[in-house]
């Protein structure tokens, strides 16, 4: 535009929708280049005031979505003020200042401690506005308040009561301007107050009565039992119960729950509907004994039906260990495995909520991790609704300086750009509102959402903790300060209405039903609706009979199925020799090996109607070249999965590259696992040692999930071992951990070293009825050793062999020396035996180190009873690998009068050299001492 042109353009025309598109292209390039626009515009544009903090977001949505809202308003003139133009941009900067800072200056904190700067961008002033300019309207650009203009004094008032009040929603950071519009829409279309009815209003008021009465009684009854009391956070129930009930109506099935021990009481009694007398039994010492040892009460779950308007939600809290958050991704597995079984791939049917504590959320990286899985294919639930029980101190450890680095405890959340709304806890109305956003949000989008329960802990971290020794200032407020129920209780009698007798009367009743050991929620129903009946899998061992075998012919046709893809799907050359080979395999050409067996294994559960889901950094292809489940077409990299085609009517084939976690992952697939019994899940490291990032998982969950808490899990973790010059950290899954961990049959440890065996392996883990872990040193370079083959006939036997005896044809009465091993070290002392040709020693694999396969030991060792010389030979340092945990077993195993010696690396700080020369020195060193007789 002509200089001249637009300088009488400017002077003679109105902010109207017609030419508000043009200005918003010639802010935008200003924006990015303020050369780009000529002097008069770079002028105007340069006074516009900056919103803090928010440069980015202001020039790429912001701004250009108010622009474009008045655009589509072209045709209708705008009233504007008589100041001009430049006004009613300002004014639409304070709109923006709002929606982004809004919360800064919200009334978030019950106990009024927090002490916040004024937010200059709220201000009036700021925007070159003032109180003079009250009286004049101007356009609300895309304000969703209901009206196309306003005088500022009423916009003012409206801006300050939408995101100043007990709501403080912090969404600006989103990019998709569907999601702020729609935010925008739910809080500034009622100014961010919940419209509830008088019915809606009592039931909150119950819930509070509920929350502050439980606490009380509990209190009273055992004075100084730790209970973790929620006094101060009493909205969380009102709020559960109002998320449950609306999602509900909206056509959630399930709602699974993951919280730490915060509260946990009163939520299972007052949400989940435990039975308060059975509460009171567990205070008294009682407890069920299907339960194994068992757990404090603030750790167990619950399951149970809640009615709402959409039918009856199964409810499902999920057991949960001490360390705080860990229980998330397990709850998100768990609702993982409950939406693939009900064939609901947008989440709708079903709905995890996690509940955090402030500086837990913060604090530990877990939940960047399950926050970073969120919107992962293999790790997807639709949205996980997470609520901060945020009372503003841990344990003894303040808020402000030392549990966090962010301005909010929630910060984490932006990484994947969740809407976050701060809600003050003494507000239960605000509470059930922002309850209704974050779930609606959540179920149109499908993403994560945080609603930040701001509260406060009325006691110590536990009843008998004197929190004012650390905590001064806040306690002496915390004792002045009403309860969440009187406030709320004198709002309701002040406005007129509930009477203070119908108050009275309510919070008699509830006290009524504890007295009688009642339960509390009217909405509880029995548990119904099992998506899963566990009873088949309940009570059995792992030596109990099963049958995996499988005819012969079946098994090839299985592994034509999978050796077969499309001849329109060039894959790459390597793949190709691969699965050139495996035809050979298929047709009884070739002998299998490992990575052709472990898919075919796959291939039978899957055509048995089961699921087969395997995630891990590398599950496709498999870290080691090997198993090339997934084939990616070199033309147009599109995938092709053999395993999905096995058959009409197959169980699914789920196999993802997880995201880069060990610990999050893990412990999702323990939620999985630990929800579906049928099938085979398999998570599989990148390499073993890894597996220690997820310690917390196998410790907390895997190895003591039955014992404590009844839960079976059928989980099989692939964790690559063995000794082949790869250095300290590539080379151990740390075996020695895994045995540590076991007692009463918890776990199974397997070191299967064939094909066939990890075939009959895998099998054995869907087939028989019981489900305990399953823990597999997986091999790395066996994957591709000339000697590890196994015949189709082998696998068809369907027995996994826990000891495997001598094979070579050597006469037992000829043995001087039996040797013990497991893995891979099997083919070097199998190699050199042949080489030196010591047809006096014999070696018998241990493939299960646990349960400890006595019987098969002796029954391998029959013909050996003349031996003298026992020798036990492991690639791991004395101090690693088996030796310590299991030699016991080994010793019980061997002739009396004999003796047992160990033969391996010695004990070892690392678990493994650096220097390819030393390791093979040292392997060879082992190998030898093992074969030399004494
Ligand atoms: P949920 O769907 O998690 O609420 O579980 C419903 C019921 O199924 C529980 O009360 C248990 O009786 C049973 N159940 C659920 N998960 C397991 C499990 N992993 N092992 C054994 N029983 C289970």
């Amino acid at each position: 535009m002509p200089e001249g042109v637009m300088k009488a353009w400017l002077e003679s025309s109105h902010l109207n929708g017609g030419n508000i598109v043009y200005i918003e292209e010639l802010y935008e390039s200003y924006l990015d280049n303020s050369e780009s626009v000529s002097a008069e515009w770079r002028e105007i544009f340069g006074k516009l005031p900056k919103v803090e903090g928010s440069d980015v977001e202001y020039r790429h949505s912001a701004i250009r979505d108010e622009f474009k809202a008045l655009a589509k308003q072209a045709q209708k003139q705008v009233v504007v003020s008589s100041d001009g133009d430049a006004k009613q941009v300002k004014v639409l900067q304070l709109i923006n200042a709002f929606r982004f800072r809004g919360h800064q200056n919200a009334n978030l904190d019950p106990l009024g401690l927090w002490q916040r700067d004024k937010v200059r961008d709220l201000q009036l002033s700021h925007h070159g506005l003032s109180e003079n300019d009250f009286d004049k309207e101007f356009n609300v650009g895309s304000l969703a308040i209901g009206q196309d203009t306003m005088k500022l004094g009423e916009l003012y008032k409206a801006l300050k009561t939408t995101y100043c009040g007990s709501i403080g929603a912090e969404y600006m950071h989103i990019t998709s301007t569907d999601e702020k519009r729609w935010l925008q829409q739910r809080l500034e279309a009622v100014q961010s107050k919940a419209k509830l009815s008088v019915e809606e209003k009592t039931e909150v008021l119950k819930g509070l009565i509920a929350a502050d009465g439980l606490e009380k009684y509990l209190g009273a009854k055992f004075p100084g039992a730790k209970r973790f009391s929620l006094e101060g956070g009493d909205s969380l129930i009102p709020m559960l119960k109002e998320l449950i009930t609306r999602a509900g109506a909206a056509g959630t099935k399930e709602v699974v729950f993951g919280m730490a021990h915060r509260g946990r009481l009163n939520v299972l009694v007052n949400v989940m509907g435990k039975n308060p007398s059975k509460l009171f039994d567990e205070f008294g010492g009682k407890h069920d004994e299907a339960l194994g040892s068992g757990d404090v009460k603030y750790h167990q779950g619950y399951s149970s039906d809640f009615v709402t308007p959409g039918g009856n939600v199964h409810l499902a809290l999920a057991f949960n260990p001490s360390h705080l958050e860990i229980v998330n991704p397990v709850v998100i597995g768990s609702v993982r495995a409950r939406l693939d079984r009900r064939d609901c791939t947008q989440g709708d049917l079903v709905l995890p909520v996690t509940i955090h504590g402030d500086s837990a959320i913060a604090g530990q990286g877990v939940v960047q991790e399950t926050f970073n899985m969120s919107q992962a294919r293999a790790f997807k639930v639709g949205g996980t609704v997470r609520i901060v029980v945020n009372n503003q101190v841990g344990f003894t450890t303040s808020r402000s300086d030392d549990t966090r680095s962010g301005e909010y405890c929630t910060e984490i959340a932006k990484m994947v750009q969740a809407p976050i709304i701060h809600v003050n806890g003494d507000d239960p109305e605000a509470v059930i509102l922002a309850t209704q956003i974050a779930l609606d949000y959540r179920n149109e989008f499908k993403r994560d959402v945080v609603i930040d329960l701001v509260c406060y802990r009325r006691h110590g971290h536990n009843e008998a903790d004197e929190p004012s020794a650390t905590q001064p200032l806040m306690y002496k407020n915390v004792k002045k300060h009403p309860t969440p129920r009187q406030l709320y209780a004198d709002k309701l009698t002040a406005e007129g209405s509930l009477p203070a007798s119908k108050i009275d009367e309510l919070t008699a009743y509830y006290r009524k039903l504890l007295d009688e050991g009642q339960c509390t929620v009217e909405q509880w129903r029995p548990m119904t609706q099992h998506s899963v009946d566990w009873t088949p899998y309940l009570g059995h061992d792992w030596d109990d009979a099963y049958d995996a075998s499988m005819p012969i012919e079946k098994l090839k046709e299985l592994a034509k199925a999978v050796s077969t893809y499309p001849e329109d799907h060039p894959v790459h050359s390597r793949v190709k020799k691969i699965y050139d080979d495996r035809k050979k395999m298929a047709s009884g050409e070739k002998l299998l090996d490992w990575g052709f067996a472990e898919n075919l294994a796959y291939a039978t559960v899957v055509d048995d109607g089961k699921r087969v889901r395997i995630t891990g950094q590398d599950a496709g292809r498999g870290t080691f070249f090997h198993r090339h489940a997934v084939l990616h077409n070199q033309e147009d990299a599109s995938t092709y999965l053999p395993l999905q085609n096995v058959r009409e009517g197959q169980g699914p084939f789920d196999v993802h590259d997880s995201v880069l976690s060990e610990v999050s992952v893990l412990a999702f697939e323990y939620g999985y696992t630990t929800a579906e019994p049928a099938g085979l899940t398999i998570w599989e490291a990148q390499f073993g040692d890894f597996a220690n990032c997820a310690q917390v998982v196998f410790d907390q969950f895997i190895s003591s999930g039955e014992q404590k808490w009844g839960r079976l899990c059928g989980l099989t973790m692939l964790l690559p071992h063995g000794y082949e010059g790869q250095g300290p950290e590539h080379s151990s899954a740390r075996l020695e951990r895994y045995l540590q961990l076991c007692a009463d049959h918890n776990m199974q440890v397997c070191v299967p070293s064939t094909p066939a065996q990890v075939f009959n392996m895998l099998r054995r883990q869907v087939v028989r009825p019981m489900r305990r872990p399953l823990i597999v040193m997986s091999p790395k370079s066996l994957l591709r050793h000339p000697l590890a083959v196994s015949s189709l006939e082998e696998l068809a036997s369907g027995v996994f062999q826990n000891v495997i005896g001598e094979t070579d044809d050597i006469d037992p009465k000829a043995v001087e020396r039996v040797i013990f091993c497991s893995g891979k070290v099997y083919y070097e002392l199998l190699e050199q035996r042949r080489k030196n040709e010591q047809n006096n020693i014999a070696i018998i694999r241990i493939e299960q180190l646990y349960p400890f396969p006595e019987q098969e030991l002796q029954e391998a060792l029959k013909d050996y009873q003349h031996v003298k010389q026992f020798v036990w030979c492991q690639e791991e340092p004395q101090n690693q690998g088996a030796w310590y945990c299991s030699q016991h077993h080994f010793r019980a195993a061997i002739p009396e009068g004999t003796y047992l010696t160990y033969a391996g690396r010695n004990a070892s700080a690392a678990p493994a050299v650096g220097y390819m020369s030393v390791h093979v020195k040292e392997q060879q060193a082992l190998v030898t001492q093992a074969l030399t007789l004494d």
